[in-house]
């Protein structure tokens, strides 16, 4: 058992003062004030006095990390797996680019196959697979060769039980809607991204079932007032969830600031949208099969076109407050308790609660990651100094 105690802890729906969690095996036990929960017998007591105890962090869409590219090498989630703590992620969906289908089968069974990094590390929720059926027009890093129309022959395997959680799809291509059905029925989300669809042809997609919106902004139609498009619909219709890529670079402030308000903070999720060059220096490294350039603040094809962030989640989750001037307690839904509802998982991931598994962050007052707790093992320590 592990005995946090003198943290202020965020549920994150309540504020806890001079708070205690107990921690037994992968679960949390109990959470309360400090008076309220007592240390049991042999339990190992963690001090978190001056530090902030928030659930762990889920991130709905990332293609890879520290040299790794999920879509190159499906077998990398492990190895991204154990590192992605340090940020503070405890819960993730490795997100599969435009490639051959067999890709997605390589990485449905590496997912499924389990680590060999043993259990310390951060969760693949399943796959979140991005594309074929995305539109040519709007097809940003994704490799247009293997970008194919909507066939239900194609995706028979992708269900829940197999590992895919989520597809990022345009519901304007011919066949998408009956798409959007199949998959839901196999017990995935489906998301609209990277289109051109009109308000109308998104509002159809949200009544055939589409509950989220891929990277908000990026991939599509800017917002135009007599055409509102994929954007306008996500932001007005109050059904989808939208992903938010918060590096200052994908989306500017300004439109972060829209885009909180319009949805009222509860329908964002944020998302990274990482390469392999997330957590690595500057230079010229691999995304899917292309070449890109990593500058120290963005990463983009040898044109020029962005290729997925450098941002991390717990620097994204600063930038949004920076951004939108919310409170750490309003952020954090962003990445905690939206994205786990998002994947129908808000029984047991997204909060400090008994009965929900302990996967938990420490951040300072500067909302660094001191610390992070996953499965009830501590699986990342920042080094004093
Ligand atoms: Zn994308």
């Amino acid at each position: 058992m592990i005995y946090i105690q003198h943290a202020t802890v965020l549920t994150p729906h309540r504020q806890i003062d001079d708070g205690a969690v107990l921690i037994d095996g992968p679960q949390i036990l109990a959470v309360g004030t400090a008076d309220e929960i007592s240390r049991p017998a042999g339990a190992d007591e963690i001090d978190a006095s001056g530090l902030i105890l928030v659930p762990g962090f889920i991130d709905l869409q990332i293609n890879g990390a520290f040299g790794h590219d999920f879509t190159a090498d499906p077998a990398s989630i492990w190895a991204v797996a154990a590192q992605l703590p340090r940020y503070g992620v405890t819960s993730f969906l490795p997100t599969i680019v435009t490639s051959p289908l067999e890709t997605v089968a390589a990485a449905q069974e590496a997912v499924s196959r389990g680590s060999n990094y043993g259990s310390g590390g951060a969760t693949p929720l399943g796959v979140h697979i991005e594309g074929p059926f995305l539109n040519p027009e709007k097809k940003g890093a994704h490799n247009p060769a293997y970008l194919r129309l909507p066939d239900p022959e194609l995706v028979r395997e992708w269900s829940s039980a197999r590992g895919v959680r989520l597809v990022t799809l345009a519901p304007e291509l011919p066949g998408a809607l009956d798409l959007v059905a199949v998959l839901a029925k196999q017990g995935v989300v489906v998301s609209a991204g990277h289109s051109t669809a009109t308000c109308r042809e998104a509002e159809a997609g949200f009544d055939a079932g589409i509950r989220y919106g891929t990277h908000l902004f990026n991939a599509m139609p800017p917002l135009h007032h007599r055409e509102p498009g994929l954007a306008g619909a996500l932001l007005t219709d109050g059904r989808p969830v939208s992903g938010l890529i918060t590096d200052g670079i994908h989306t500017h402030p300004s439109m972060i600031r829209l885009a909180w308000r319009a949805l009222d903070g509860g329908s964002i999720t944020l998302v990274t949208d990482a390469m392999a060059a997330l957590g690595m220096a500057p230079g010229r490294h691999l995304l899917g099969d292309l070449d890109v350039v990593v500058d120290g603040q963005s990463a983009r094809l040898l044109d020029g076109t962005l290729a997925g962030s450098i941002v991390s989640l717990d620097a994204a989750l600063r930038n949004l407050i920076a951004y939108t001037g919310c409170s750490l307690a309003q952020a954090l839904p962003a990445v905690t308790t939206t994205p786990a509802k998002l994947l129908g998982l808000e029984a047991t991931l997204g909060r400090v609660a008994p009965r929900y598994l302990a996967n938990l962050v420490l951040l300072t007052p500067e909302l660094q990651v001191q610390a992070a707790i996953a499965k009830g093992q501590i699986v990342y320590e920042q080094s004093p100094g």
